[in-house]
Formats: structure tokens, C-alpha cells, sequence
């Protein structure tokens, strides 16, 4: 109703609308770039405040189109999983971590890459596998990989997501819940799956240096996370000054444009520029 009258919108599970034209020119780029190899990962650093200089990063997908141009993930994600096509692409960002992964590995300078993994792959039951595979394939020890997951209705099946998750954790890869405290990760999520971090979201952390009150909050988010062996991580962290209260309050390790910008592997910043931060 918002957009005028007569006109119909496209809801994805994470809320954003698009126009059905462009959902469909959407759905067939993507499949064209699904077959052609349209697709790269950045990284962005994750910061290690209790050591120096920071060895983690996570992998973001991007996509370049010739006729679309850049398209956003929070664009196409959702219609890759409304169209099926989230299964292929998250095989390819498995490869594409991995190969990373390995080439660091094999450089001498090994990172851990955390790696988005869309509800709907979850529900589909193969992602242990074919991560498993991917990580042979390129020989990355579990330890350099992590996972981060979101909760959604789309997950029908919800015990066997914690089953995957459960496996993903035996085999020694980290299992991270995703945008803590927004409308897809709760408190309970926290209490029944299987997870080694807490990822708090970006809106959470965005007046920590301005406002006790919020800075209390997280503070609390922290100490509970703690309290159930769960280490804590602040997303979108876009001043010195966040940093320094997250640090007050105990918090692991910090994700955002102040540190530094997701990017490609070779522009990414090396340990020393990151240690300067400390
Ligand atoms: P996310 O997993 O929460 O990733 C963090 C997003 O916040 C990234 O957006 C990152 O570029 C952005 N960001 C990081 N630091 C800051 C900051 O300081 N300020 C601001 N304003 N933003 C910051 P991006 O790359 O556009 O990705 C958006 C979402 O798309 C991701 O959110 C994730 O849910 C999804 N996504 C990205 N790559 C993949 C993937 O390979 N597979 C799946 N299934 N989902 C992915
Ligand atoms: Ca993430
Ligand atoms: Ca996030
Ligand atoms: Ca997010």
C-alpha cells in the first residue's frame, strides 16, 4: 500500500522489498552468474581485543552484473533463496573461502575466515558435507574456518539445523549466531544451539559511546554471553570511541569500518596496521 495503489511488492524473510520486475530480472542474472562465475568474496578483519593484531576475517560475497551492475547481497541473497539458487551459491563460497584459506595457509600467514550460511542452506542438509569436502580439497584444518548463522522462520526444520550445527562443531568448526539482538536471533537461540560466539548486531553498538544506557545494554549482552561460555563479538564498529567502550565492557573481538572496510584479499590491511589499532 505504501508504494501506491494497484502496484505488488516481493517480501523476502528478511524484510526488504523489491519490485516484481526486478525480482525476475533479479532471478535471471542470477542464474547466469551462477553458471558464468559472476561472483567474488571480500574480507573484513575481525579484531582480537585481547591480543595484538587480528588473524580473522569474514568473507562477504559480492556481485558484479554487466547489466545490473553492483548488486548488494541483502538484494540478491533473498532471491537466491527464494529461487533455490542459495545452494549453489553457498557451494561456491565454500570453494572460494577454502582456496583462500589455504593459499594463507600455505603463504605462512593462515587467517580464520568466517563464513555466512543463509538459514535455507542450513535446512537443506548438505552443508557439512560439502564444506567438509571443500575444506579437504584445499586442506584447511577446521580450526581456520568459522560459520555464522542467522535464525528464520524459513528454518521448518529446526532440529536438524541444530544437527548440522552440532556436526559443523564435532568436526572443530566454529559455529557463530549472526545479528544478535535484531528480529532473527534471539535470546532463546542463544540457550539451544550449539554456538561458541555471539555476533551483536550493528544497531546495538552504534551508541555505545554516547549513550550509558546502551552501553549498559550491551554490557549486559556481554556478561550473560560470557556467564554461558560464549565469546562476544560488536558489529559495525565505526569509531575509536565504540572501541574503547566495548573494550571497558569486556567484549572479545570488533568488526566494523573503523578497523577496517571488508575488501579484497590482497588489499586487505596486514597484522601490523591492525595491531596499531590496539
Ligand atoms: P552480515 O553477515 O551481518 O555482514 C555484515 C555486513 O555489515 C556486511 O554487509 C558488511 O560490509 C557490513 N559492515 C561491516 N562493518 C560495518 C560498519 O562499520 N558499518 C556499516 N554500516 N556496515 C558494516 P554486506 O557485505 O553488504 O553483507 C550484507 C549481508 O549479506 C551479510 O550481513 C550477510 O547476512 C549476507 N551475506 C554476505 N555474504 C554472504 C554469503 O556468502 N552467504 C550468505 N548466505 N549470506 C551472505
Ligand atoms: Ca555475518
Ligand atoms: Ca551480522
Ligand atoms: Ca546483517
Amino acid at each position: 500500500k505504501r508504494a501506491g495503489k494497484g502496484r505488488v511488492v516481493w517480501l523476502s524473510a528478511r524484510g526488504e522489498t523489491a519490485p516484481v520486475a526486478r525480482q525476475a530480472q533479479l532471478r535471471r542474472r542470477l542464474q547466469l552468474a551462477v553458471a558464468a562465475g559472476g561472483f567474488r568474496l571480500h574480507y573484513q578483519p575481525l579484531l582480537d581485543l585481547a591480543t595484538d593484531g587480528s588473524l580473522a576475517v569474514e568473507a562477504l560475497l559480492r556481485w558484479h552484473d554487466e547489466v545490473l551492475g553492483s548488486v548488494p547481497p541483502s538484494e540478491f541473497i533473498p532471491v537466491a533463496e527464494s529461487v533455490n539458487l542459495i545452494q549453489q551459491i553457498g557451494r561456491w563460497v565454500f570453494n572460494e573461502a577454502c582456496a583462500q584459506a589455504g593459499a594463507w595457509l600455505e603463504a605462512g600467514s593462515p587467517r580464520t575466515i568466517s563464513i555466512n550460511v543463509s538459514p535455507i542452506q542450513l535446512a537443506a542438509n548438505k552443508v557439512v558435507g560439502e564444506l567438509l569436502a571443500a575444506m579437504a580439497a584445499h586442506r584447511v584444518p577446521a580450526e581456520l574456518i568459522r560459520v555464522e548463522i542467522t535464525e528464520s522462520s524459513a528454518i521448518a526444520d529446526f532440529p536438524r539445523a541444530i544437527k548440522q550445527l552440532a556436526q559443523l562443531r564435532e568436526a572443530g568448526i566454529g559455529v557463530d549466531l549472526d545479528d544478535f539482538g535484531t528480529g532473527y536471533s534471539s535470546v532463546g537461540m542463544l540457550r539451544d544451539l550449539p554456538l561458541n560466539t555471539v555476533k551483536i548486531d550493528k544497531s546495538f553498538i552504534d551508541n555505545i559511546d554516547t549513550s550509558e544506557r546502551e552501553a549498559a545494554f550491551v554490557g549486559g549482552l556481554i556478561n550473560i554471553a560470557h556467564a554461558w561460555g560464549l565469546k562476544v563479538t560488536a558489529e559495525g564498529v565505526e569509531r575509536p570511541e565504540q572501541l574503547e567502550v566495548l573494550r571497558e565492557l569486556g567484549c572479545d573481538t570488533a568488526q566494523g569500518y573503523y578497523i577496517s572496510r571488508p575488501a579484497s584479499a590482497s588489499d586487505l590491511p596486514g597484522a601490523q596496521a591492525l595491531a596499531a589499532l590496539q
